[in-house]
This record gives C-alpha cells, sequence and structure tokens, in this order.
C-alpha cells in the first residue's frame, strides 16, 4: 500500500476510520506504520495511544517514550538473543535463527496472572504484565523455546528493583529489545523467578528472564523435561 494510492487525498479523520478497523489485532498498525511517516504517525499519536488508554489505562504514562515501549511490547517478540538464547557464534551463523525482535505470533494481550505466574513467591505483589502464554515460538537447535515479553508497572518501585539493586547484581551488557535501555538483569540467577520451574537434563533452565531498568521483560521457557 503506498500512500499516493489514493490515501493522501482523504484527511486524517477519514485514514483513522480505515485504521481502527484494524484494531483488533494491533500487528497490523505495526505493518501500517511502516508505509509512511504520516501513517507512522497517526497510529503511534492517535490509535495507540486510544488503544493503550483503553486496555492499558494503569501502565500508560503521559510520556511518549514509554507509549511506543509499549506498543513495541504488544506487538513484538524479543527474539532469541534479548531472551537469554542464541548468544554464541554458531546461531548468529544460522540464518534461520530469529535472533532479533520481530512481529510476534500468537496472543498479544499483556496479563498481570501470567505475570504472577513467573515470580517467586516473595514478589508476588509486583505487578508484573507478560503475554498470554506459549507466546512466540521458536524452534533452535534441540529444543522449542517459548518467547514471552512483558512489563513491571513502576519497576522502581518494585521488590525485584529493590533486590537487583540492593544487591548490586552484576547486569549484563545485553540491550532491551523495548527501550535504549543498554543493560538487563538476569532473573532467574537472582532468584527472582519461581523455584519449581526447575532444569533440564543437561542444566538449562527451563524459564529464564531478563529485565532491563524500565522494567521491561524478555524471557523464553522451555518443553518441562519429562522426568524430573
Ligand atoms: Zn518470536
Ligand atoms: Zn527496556
Amino acid at each position: 500500500m503506498e500512500e499516493d494510492s489514493g490515501f493522501s487525498m482523504l484527511n486524517d479523520d477519514i485514514v483513522l476510520v480505515v485504521f481502527a478497523k484494524l484494531e483488533d489485532d494491533p500487528r497490523h498498525w505495526a505493518r501500517v506504520a511502516c508505509v509512511c511517516t504520516r501513517f507512522s504517525s497517526l497510529i503511534r499519536h492517535f490509535c495507540w495511544k486510544t488503544k493503550c488508554s483503553q486496555t492499558l489505562p494503569s501502565l500508560l504514562s503521559d510520556s511518549p517514550a514509554t507509549c511506543a515501549s509499549l506498543l513495541k511490547l504488544a506487538v513484538c517478540c524479543p527474539g532469541l538473543r534479548h531472551a537469554g538464547i542464541a548468544a554464541d557464534r554458531d546461531a548468529s551463523k544460522n540464518p534461520k535463527t530469529c535472533r532479533k525482535p520481530h512481529l510476534a505470533r500468537g496472543n498479544w494481550d499483556l496479563r498481570r496472572e501470567q505475570g504472577c505466574k513467573l515470580l517467586a513467591r516473595q514478589f508476588r505483589d509486583d505487578c508484573l504484565y507478560l503475554c498470554d502464554w506459549p507466546g512466540c515460538v521458536h524452534p533452535h537447535k534441540k529444543r522449542k523455546y517459548m518467547l514471552f515479553r512483558g512489563i513491571f508497572k513502576d519497576f522502581k518501585t518494585t521488590r525485584v528493583w529493590t533486590s537487583l539493586d540492593g544487591d548490586k547484581r552484576k547486569k549484563l551488557p545485553v540491550e532491551c529489545a523495548f527501550c535504549t535501555s543498554r543493560y538487563t538483569w538476569d532473573l532467574h540467577s537472582a532468584f527472582c523467578l519461581r523455584r519449581g520451574f526447575g532444569y533440564q537434563i543437561d542444566g538449562e533452565p527451563v524459564v529464564r528472564a531478563y529485565v532491563c531498568e524500565n522494567g521491561h521483560v524478555s524471557g523464553a521457557w522451555t518443553d518441562v523435561p519429562l522426568f524430573s
């Protein structure tokens, strides 16, 4: 769809009526936003803002950066590298490996119930929104990875942040998939994840997750081992 294919003759109100028909799946908006700067601006400043304030009101602040990150969170899978997998050189040679963020398959809702399932008991009061199970599924080497993404509300006030900061946990030089933050923290090795998840027979954790200083979470579940 080129903008000069007729859309340029329509005023913004009419274009927005057309865009509103695509509301069921915000990935359509993400694709439309790539067409031209006018569409991108309309999507960001009107469609997505309205949707944000209707569906995720408690997460929305007035900051445009936050809204842009939320849009990205809603529609993008973090990709294997940001989820802590395939950071090795072999993987980068494999063109089939989806290492980078991309439009996610699967549901896009972010829900607190999913977040509660991830965190250890002492962090249950923290407000973490995660995408619905199973997220975006990536076969890689011998496993299937179910990639998820999410966000902590008011991250700097959560117990998870207090615990990471209090321990002076080492941050990893892996940038966030959803904002400009250059570092992330490993929630698994900081004991923030629920205990019962366990390990695969080769020592790989069943669940891993990483968080940036703005509370954006990228992670992956693997199939639970048959004999545990
Ligand atoms: Zn994916
Ligand atoms: Zn971030």
